[in-house]
């Protein structure tokens, strides 16, 4: 703890770099920070914190971080002005669009930019000054299977039931460990500390994994699974509970279709059949389906290490049949779908357009479109197949797929074939070095924060604003963003990003008032627009927002409602309540009924009977993933306070899988995969399966022509060349998990 110092300032903000949007309080002396703590006055997280957000002022001060812009010269990257940057993006983008193929230019968004609320509002109007359909993101490496079932089943893909984990009695888990990651799809500040007291109260949490994760040491049952088999043990339990008629979805059955046709669908899946594919015995199959059904508050909740998986769909929605026919969807202790503070337009009236999946395909492969994205698996050969539409320059946004994405080695050669290049990034990393253009948006603590994304997968509504920390003599994100639309519309470099400001509002007021209770309807526009507060143009945005909202002020009706005025005067957040039950009036499908079972849902089960259930259980070593603690994306790997002092990036093996191919703890051991092969040491562990190796992601570093000081000395390989560009079903969702390899001595 430093001394104390009489110039010290204390700033309370909310942290931006995992979901769980834990409230900070930090520490500033001499322009730098000195201390962070969790805020113990935050009215969600209440004081945790993970080393991750003790290392913010550390990232903020790292001398590798880019600020200004760089150009690719013939000798390497310079310096440049803004002017001079935006110029040379002009230069570069307007003689592709000139040829008239919208398609020709393709964008990647990281998962960083759903951290960011002005990067989040202002992407918007870059893809639509593009008009690409080459529009990809971190969503199809990570969670678009998720979507893809709330789209069939609710008629909203952004509607993402979340286990009600303050009420729930029994809390089945798949392929999540928020111990490690704190919970992903699902925003619950120190999760670890609320699975102890669902546990303490009685509560029962039972995990499936192929790994004993730190998760499944803290819970009363782990159950080893083997990779890509989830679906298939999930339809198991609910075949149980349909054909031992446990089934009682309750108030559901009057709101939800697909029920009747499910015996005949689910029956190819018994415990039995089941249990040599997925290594989980049959008794303990049926007993957890009984003591699911029977438990008067249960959730079932399947994230990453299902849906990155080759039947990541079906496992999606295996896991909300299970909540619909244990009546726990949308029930106090089930899984419940958050309310969002400041989204007007979830409002629902039972009923409305559905979801559709496949508007357009991808032109290489033919993949379906999923809410207008195209899965990044494919990227690499859209950019190097020639023909028509083809990619020919890329906007990468906040990420580093050239590390996160499949075949990462492939993409990086695909690279090299752009014509042009442009990365909005505070790094000189894997992906970046192939830019042309480098445009460096402010670190995290030089913009103001507040989560737009993430309140729509809180298990409590809050809204939590903070104020930049410092301030910042470059552009922010918006209006990069804004400036990069601009360009694409043939505005030219120096157009005045205040245009899309004023779109992007424009847009927010004419939705207002064709809402059929429209906040705006007798007042002067004018005057409303005068009224809005904030110093970036995107926090005035983010105060119509606030201020249309459900909690929101009503431009006057309501004297305590929520605004961005009040929220700076609440620094450590307003909190709105739990969870509660939103059936039917959130449903949008056009029949205002959960629709259960529909074609897609159809066609996949015939899929895994054909390709999983009738075909002999696999002995292949299978890789899957692994998350740590002290990391999250690859850009943490710079941050010496996380990244050194540990070897993270070792294999995970099985002694009895190391003993039959005569290797031992320490050694250093070629993974091999159809895609490619690297290099790494081994670790032997009885926490795994046999039969199943695991490597954590986001490693690699090192590469020629990175500014990474601190990640280049990491040692590791990229566990994502090992991962082929195969894609799940229909969501385009990357293979990540139960990758077939082979390993021996180096
Ligand atoms: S758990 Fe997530 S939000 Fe909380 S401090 Fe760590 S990285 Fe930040």
């Amino acid at each position: 703890m430093p001394d104390s110092n009489a110039s010290d300032r204390v700033v309370y903000r909310t942290c931006p770099l995992c979901e769980a949007t834990c409230g900070l309080e930090l520490t500033v002396r001499d322009e730098r920070v000195v201390r962070v703590r969790g805020d113990r006055d935050d009215v969600f997280s209440a004081g945790y914190l993970c080393p991750k957000g003790v290392a913010l002022g550390e990232l903020h001060d790292d001398a590798d971080r880019l600020r200004q812009p760089l150009i690719k010269t013939a000798t390497g990257f310079r310096e440049a002005s803004w002017d001079e940057a935006f110029a040379a993006v002009e230069a570069g983008l307007m003689p592709i669009l000139a040829r008239g193929e919208r398609n020709a230019v393709a964008i990647y968004a990281g998962n960083p930019v759903s951290h960011n609320f002005g990067a989040n509002l202002y992407l918007r109007a870059l893809i639509r000054a593009l008009a690409t359909q080459n529009f990809y993101s971190a969503s199809t490496v990570d969670q678009m299977p998720k979507h893809v079932v709330s789209g069939l089943l609710f008629g909203d893909p952004q509607a993402l039931p979340v286990p009600d984990v303050e009420h729930c009695e029994f809390l089945l888990m798949l392929g999540a460990n928020p111990w490690e990651s704190n919970g992903s799809l699902w925003t619950a500040p120190n999760l670890p500390g609320r699975l102890k007291a669902l546990r303490k109260r009685g509560g029962k949490l039972v995990v499936v994994d192929p790994r004993r994760t730190r998760t499944a040491a803290h819970a009363d049952e782990h159950h080893a699974i083997r990779p890509g088999t989830d679906a298939l043990w999930l339809l198991a339990l609910a075949r149980v509970i349909v054909f031992e008629r446990l089934a009682k979805p309750d108030r559901l059955a009057k709101i939800t279709s697909g029920l009747e046709p499910l015996r005949e669908l689910l029956a190819p899946f018994t415990p039995q059949e089941v249990a040599a594919r997925c290594g989980i015995a049959a008794e303990h199959t049926l007993r957890l389906a009984r003591e699911l059904a029977a438990s008067p508050a249960a959730a079932v909740y399947a994230r990453f290490g299902t849906h990155a998986a080759r039947f990541g769909t079906l496992a999606a929605w295996a896991t909300e049949l299970l909540n619909v026919l244990t009546g726990n969807l949308d029930r106090r202790g089930g899984v419940m779908f958050p309310r969002g503070v400041h989204e007007r337009s979830r409002e629902g009236t039972g009923g409305g357009k559905g979801f559709r999946l496949g508007r357009w395909r991808s032109r290489v492969h033919g993949h379906a479109e999923v809410m207008s994205e195209l899965p990044v698996a494919t990227l690499a050969d859209e950019i190097t197949t020639p023909g028509r539409g083809q990619v020919r320059a890329l906007l990468t946004i906040a990420g580093n797929p050239v590390l996160s994405t499949p075949d990462g080695s492939h993409l990086a050669a695909a690279l090299e074939q752009l014509e042009f290049m442009v990365s909005v990034d505070i790094y000189l990393n894997e992906t970046s070095r192939h830019a042309d253009v480098i445009l460096p948006p402010p670190s995290a603590l030089e913009r103001s924060h507040y989560d737009l994304f993430f309140t729509r997968l809180s298990i409590r509504a809050v809204a939590n604003y903070s104020p930049a920390v410092f301030t910042h003599e470059g552009l922010s994100e918006s209006a990069i963003l804004a400036r990069l639309a601009l360009i694409a519309r043939g505005e030219g470099a120096q157009a005045d990003a205040a245009i899309i400001d004023g779109e992007l509002l424009d847009e927010l007021v004419q939705r207002e008032l064709a809402h059929p209770q429209s906040l705006l309807s007798e007042r002067d526009i004018e005057q409303v627009l005068a009224s809005l507060d904030g110093d970036e143009p995107c926090e005035r945005i983010l105060d119509f927002l606030l201020r249309s909202g459900p909690q929101g002020e009503g431009f006057g009706r309501r004297v305590d409602g929520l605004s961005l005025a009040r929220l700076r005067a609440h620094p450590h957040g307003l909190d709105f309540g739990g969870l509660e039950a939103q059936l039917p009036g959130l449903l949008k499908t056009p029949s205002g009924r959960i629709e259960l079972v529909s074609e897609v849902v159809s066609a996949e089960l015939t899929r895994i009977r054909a390709q999983l259930l009738e075909q002999p259980p696999g002995d292949a070593l299978l890789l899957i993933g692994r998350r740590e603690f002290q990391s999250n994306n690859s850009w943490l790997h710079n941050l010496p306070s996380l990244a050194t002092g540990h070897a993270s990036c070792v294999l995970h093996m099985h002694p009895d899988d190391a003993q039959r191919r005569g290797l031992a703890d320490g050694d250093a051991v070629r993974i091999r995969s159809s895609a490619a092969e690297v290099l790494v040491p081994l670790a032997l562990t009885s926490d795994i399966m046999s039969g199943v190796v695991s490597l954590p992601h986001g490693y690699g570093h090192g590469l020629a022509g990175t500014r990474l000081k601190v990640a280049n000395g990491v040692n590791g390989a990229s566990a994502n060349d090992l991962t082929e560009c195969v894609v799940e079903g229909p969501s385009g969702n990357a293979v990540l998990n139960g990758v077939m390899v082979d390993v021996a001595a180096a």
